[in-house]
């Protein structure tokens, strides 16, 4: 294999999407020289289309089955459209399986820089020791090896920098943070809001969300325009592509390769330490090798994991860094099949086409097993609801001619909500490696085992219960509830697999993401959580981040690593 000419990297950091902009940044700053290897194209403010009419389209946005020809896996979360797919993999050239029984769908698969926080829908919200010693508090699993007062001022610089509007509400379970000022709420989000914590006694805020309403770092404030999923040309929602990335390319120090997909990582066996990386060109199909100090993998957990199994070595039979058998084991990924919507007065409101969009909805605290309550009987741990609102026109509306136009142009406003549930971690929701499933890069794909068990079941059908409860408390009408099983299991939150731990013969890496076994290979996306709780997890990936590159570099001023 060619080693790459000139290349004489401290760090390589794979992927370049949440966590490895932060390492990169993080990193080059201080004087690191840094390599991101990144499997997907360059990004830039000319792909995007947040302001483009579906009119502009070739097929208007309304045609999912020529989508559906190249990317039927990924178009299933409806991010994936004729806008924007050709930011996602081809579900074909790059596969994984599942056992026939366990379909599980594996969407936000990105091929640009910037990765998932192409599309992400920027809920950022502070996990707190109810999450990190939840084990303690009820007796499942593991705590995580580190606390909150640990994460706390890494949650600040993160928060800081990358712009979260969002509301203080004292809540020790879903602490307060950096905000930037508060986005409005809709009418129909203040009556919820008012009446639930009257009625029920739950918090329901603004969702704390990566868009600014402020400009930082010649970022633009948010001008509510709505689809942030296609881009941003003011820059006013974070995504990694044009704010972590860029920070670190700037200060000369890092290289961004891009189009390079990972293999392996290669090991130097006599001395126990990575060497560098194995990756293959997409364009030309050419396989480099990139040497280095140290690898940190931040490819999403999936992605990162199956590197590490592509990486088995004679020492490292069963994957490499996987002394302990660990890797692979503890998937988890939140349940969200439960919730509700309803009809709310419109307070005299008026829909008009082209009114604002506010991109940012509400978000109901956890209310379940919570310090200081009685368990809840049925399920442990607990979840929260994302919501959104709507002032639209009464498409619905029956008749014909004149009074059919005049009933289209009353105002309809509804509210719904969405849960999201911690899914327990469980040995026996694993990835492994596919023995006869090949991508077109002749890398070999996942297979993903993922299912449900009691406790996710319990907590769906409370989803749709208190969704109901709380929408009947704040006077909806209307109200429409769904609890479903999640099948086809399917999640954007997956976390686990190469989880934290204090004790090398349970856990795959210590409390700064890096290898128990090789002292210069890190994780430092969610593989590393010990469990996932109901909030969603990226600013906690990038606070983690960002902590564990300050350890990485103390420890390579001691030691070298
Ligand atoms: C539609 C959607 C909505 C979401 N909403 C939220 C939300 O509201 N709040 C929240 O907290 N989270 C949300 N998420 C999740 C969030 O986007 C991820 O948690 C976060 O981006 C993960 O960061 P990461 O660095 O692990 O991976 P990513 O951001 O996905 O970046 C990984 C990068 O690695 C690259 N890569 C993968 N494999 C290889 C390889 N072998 N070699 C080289 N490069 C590789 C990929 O191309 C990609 O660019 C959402 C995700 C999606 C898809
Ligand atoms: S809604 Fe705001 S953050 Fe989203 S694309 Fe428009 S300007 Fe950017």
């Amino acid at each position: 294999m060619p080693a790459e000419k000139n290349s004489t990297f401290d760090v390589l950091v794979v992927g370049s999407g949440a966590s490895g902009g932060w390492a990169a940044k993080r990193l080059s700053e201080a004087g690191l020289k840094v390599a991101i290897v990144e499997a997907g194209r360059p990004q830039s403010d000319d792909n995007f289309s947040e302001h483009k009419p579906a009119f502009d389209l070739k097929y208007r946005n309304m045609a999912p089955e020529i989508v559906r020809k190249t990317r039927p896996i990924q178009m299933k979360f409806d991010v994936c459209n004729e806008y924007t797919q050709d930011w996602f993999i081809n579900d074909f050239d790059e596969p994984y399986t599942t056992p026939a029984d366990k379909p599980f769908h594996w969407m936000g698969r990105l091929r640009m820089t910037g990765g998932r926080t192409n599309v992400w829908g920027r809920v950022s919200l502070r996990f707190s020791d109810a999450d990190f010693k939840a084990a303690s508090h009820d007796g499942y699993g593991e705590d995580w090896p580190l606390s909150y007062s640990d994460l706390a001022p890494y949650y600040d610089l993160v928060e800081k920098y990358v712009g979260v509007t969002g509301m203080a509400e004292g809540l020790e379970h879903l602490p307060d943070g950096q905000f930037q000022p508060p986005m409005p709420l809709t009418c129909q989000e203040s009556v919820f809001r008012d009446r639930v914590k009257q009625k029920l006694g739950r918090t329901v805020t603004l969702a704390r969300s990566a868009n600014l309403t402020r400009p930082i770092n010649g970022r633009g404030p948010c001008h509510y325009c709505g689809p942030c999923e296609r881009g941003c040309v003011t820059h006013s929602y974070f995504n990694s592509a044009f704010t972590t990335v860029p920070d670190a390319l700037n200060t000369g120090n890092c290289r961004l390769i891009t189009n390079a997909m990972v293999h392996k990582v290669l090991m130097d066996p006599a001395s126990n330490r990575a060497r560098g990386l194995l990756y293959v060109d997409r364009v030309t199909r050419q396989s480099h090798e990139l040497p280095a100090r140290a690898v940190i993998l931040c490819a999403q957990s999936q992605e990162s994991v199956r590197v590490l199994l592509n990486s088995a070595t004679r020492e490292y039979p069963n994957g490499l860094a996987n002394s302990s058998g660990a890797l692979g084991h503890y998937l988890t990924a939140h349940v969200r099949s439960g919730g509700g919507s309803g009809d709310f007065p419109t307070l005299g409101g008026k829909h008009t086409l082209g009114a604002p969009v506010k991109p940012v909805g509400i978000y109901v605290a956890r209310f379940r097993n919570l310090k200081g309550q009685p368990p809840y009987k049925k399920f442990i741990r607990g979840f929260g609801y994302e919501g959104e609102s709507g002032l639209d026109f009464n498409w619905r509306a029956p008749g014909f001619g004149a009074a059919y136009k005049q009933a289209v142009l009353e105002p309809r406003a509804s509210l719904n909500v969405t849960g999201f549930g911690e899914v327990l971690p469980r040995w026996d929701n694993f990835v492994e490696l596919d023995p006869q499933v090949k991508d077109i890069y002749g890398i070999p794909v996942l297979k993903i085992h993922m299912s449900d068990g009691e406790n996710e079941r319990a907590m769906i059908q409370d989803m749709g219960d208190s969704a109901g409860e709380m929408l009947e408390a704040a006077g909806a009408k209307n109200i429409r509830t769904y609890a479903h099983p999640s099948a086809p299991r399917w999640a954007l939150h997956e976390a686990g697999i190469a989880r934290m731990g204090a004790d090398p013969k349970k856990s795959v890496l210590n409390q700064f993401q890096q290898s128990h076994d090789i002292k210069n290979l890190f994780v430092m996306d969610a593989s590393g959580f010990t469990s996932n709780p109901c909030q969603n997890p990226t600013l906690t990936i990038m606070s983690l981040c960002v902590r564990s590159c300050d350890y990485l570099m103390g420890e390579l001023k001691r030691s070298g690593l």
